[in-house]
């Protein structure tokens, strides 16, 4: 997929104030930290347009991004800030489930997984949460070169492997490098798929 235009639409407290459903709707998640910005901005083919590490965790909006006059690219404020206060956990919680939950045009949820360490709770819970709502999701693999390869799919084997205890079917899934701008295109290729059907 050739990006021709990609542009910040608006930020919203709760998915009934999200834009018009009219356009397939592509969300990103993940662990404080895990790179989601960095990602969305090598997507989008626009170095700004989410912004990386500020003060992370503290706004907890949905902002969206509308590519290619097309569809839309969701970014989800992500889990695991140690610094939100139990108040602000819960606002995340509600906020996420009612998005996800409710969302008509919502295709698919990108699942950002730092590919440098062995699966973590935190990470396998969230994935487990989404299958329990039905929600559909890929998985992403993020910061690929800052491990060996062998690191990188030795955990990526061992993700899919727990999650082979408890799901039938494993989804898709991409190994990224903001830095060596490797798995955009298989990640765009995919959206465009999906877009088309
Ligand atoms: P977010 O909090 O999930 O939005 O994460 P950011 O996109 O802000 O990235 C967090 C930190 O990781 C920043 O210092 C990024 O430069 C760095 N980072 C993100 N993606 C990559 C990557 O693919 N490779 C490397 N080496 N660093 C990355």
């Amino acid at each position: 997929m050739i990006i021709k235009s990609a542009e910040y639409l608006i930020s919203s407290p709760d998915w009934e104030k999200c834009p018009t459903p009219n356009m397939p709707e592509y969300a990103f998640i993940g662990r404080s930290n895990v790179g989601k910005s960095s990602l969305i901005n090598i997507l989008a083919n626009n170095e700004k347009l989410a912004k990386t590490s500020g003060t992370p965790g503290k706004t907890v909006l949905i902002n969206h991004f509308l590519i290619n006059k097309e569809w839309y690219l969701v970014d989800l404020p992500g889990y695991g800030f140690a610094k939100r206060s139990m108040s602000q956990r819960k606002q995340w919680e509600k906020m996420i489930e009612d998005y996800l939950r409710n969302r008509t045009n919502l295709v698919t949820i990108f699942i950002l997984i730092d590919s440098r360490h062995s699966p973590q709770k935190i990470d396998i819970d969230f994935v487990n949460q989404l299958g329990e709502w039905n929600v559909p999701f890929s998985l992403v693999f993020t910061k690929a070169d800052k491990s060996t390869q062998a690191e990188v799919s030795r955990n990526v084997k061992a993700f899919l492997n727990k999650m082979r205890e408890t799901w039938e079917f494993l989804p898709a899934h991409f190994v990224t490098s903001t830095v060596k701008k490797s798995g955009r295109d298989a990640i765009l290729g995919y959206i465009e798929e999906l877009n088309a059907q």
